[in-house]
């Protein structure tokens, strides 16, 4: 995924956790990191781009490569909450529970190590003492939370988890992320000069002219119900975006089917059954994304707030 739409799906992370139904035993949590991240907003397209600007760790850490393996062993999937998109569909898929091999990849070691990361900065501010030269910051944590939105969400791109290579030959990958990032420039008042969103009254990006894929994920983001749980048989970050990882891989091949390969022209693309059904998957796409962003951050920050409690 691009820039634009990094920084979009956190900003719409906390628009979820401000206004879905959140359950009562989260709901004080979720309103106050909606409260304490609103002071950090004008960062989030700066701090959600460092995976990808800065440490350029696309083949490695935004990635978890799976393919199918032709033997009839028997393959568990691992389980998800009902309301991810990516689960119903890929329940569905002839690849579910047929094996596969994970080639490559560790975005969900990542996204787990800065979960952790932002959880111990937590504490340590709360413990040292003002001036401490060796201290850290708000600001820094803020800029951790957006980093890890963006592991999240590369997670739920369908191409991060597929070894076909989509990245060369005609880049079906990057034709797509591309189409992506125009639809949410569009769709916004961009303050470029400040690498920052124009606001609404309420701090959320300011839409213009939004496309019709725009204004049905910001749908979602608020009444889709919040469901806090990993999913049976998950316990923490780790355990949650490996699943994710799974159904992103099936998902994968319901947009570019195994008929086609890294020759398959754009023009081809575009004219096949699996490319009209492209703006309903990157509906499912991108609110799965948000479901999962602010799933993963309320469970970080409710994890802090509990040791502080027990303090
Ligand atoms: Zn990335």
């Amino acid at each position: 995924m691009k820039k634009y739409t990094h920084a979009w799906l956190a900003f719409m992370a906390i628009k979820r956790l401000q206004h879905a139904d959140i359950p009562d035993a989260n709901k004080e949590d979720a309103a106050s990191l909606v409260k304490w991240f609103q002071d950090y907003r004008d960062f989030v397209i700066e701090g959600a781009w460092y995976p990808d600007d800065v440490f350029k760790d696309m083949s490695t850490s935004h990635i978890i490569k799976y393919t199918p393996d032709p033997s009839d062993r028997e393959q568990p999937f691992k389980k998800l909450p009902r309301t991810m998109k990516a689960y119903s569909l890929g329940q569905k898929s002839p690849l579910y529970k047929k094996p596969f091999i994970i080639e490559g990849g560790n975005c969900a070691d990542r996204c787990e190590s800065i979960s952790h990361s932002i959880v111990d900065n937590f504490k340590m501010l709360r413990i040292e003492e003002r001036g401490c030269p060796i201290t850290t910051t708000n600001n820094h944590i803020a800029m951790r939370f957006f980093i890890l939105s963006h592991y999240i969400a590369d997670c739920h791109m369908p191409l991060h988890c597929d070894s076909r290579p989509f990245s060369s030959g005609t880049n079906l990958h990057g034709l797509i992320e591309s189409e992506w990032d125009k639809q949410i420039r569009k769709s916004y008042a961009l303050d470029t000069p400040n690498n920052r969103f124009f606001y609404d009254p309420e701090g959320y990006p300011l839409k213009t002219k939004p496309t019709p894929l725009v204004l049905a994920v910001e749908e979602d983001a608020v009444s889709r119900e919040y469901l806090h749980p990993w999913g049976t048989g998950n316990g923490n970050t780790w355990d949650y975006i490996s699943a994710v990882s799974e159904y992103s891989y099936l998902m994968a091949y319901r947009l570019i089917p195994p008929e086609m390969n890294e020759q398959t022209s754009h023009k081809d693309y575009k004219a096949s059954e699996a490319y009209s059904h492209l703006e309903e998957y990157s509906r499912y796409i991108f609110a799965d994304s948000i479901d999962s962003i602010a799933r993963v951050w309320l469970h970080v920050w409710s994890r802090y707030r509990s040791w502080a409690k027990g303090r």
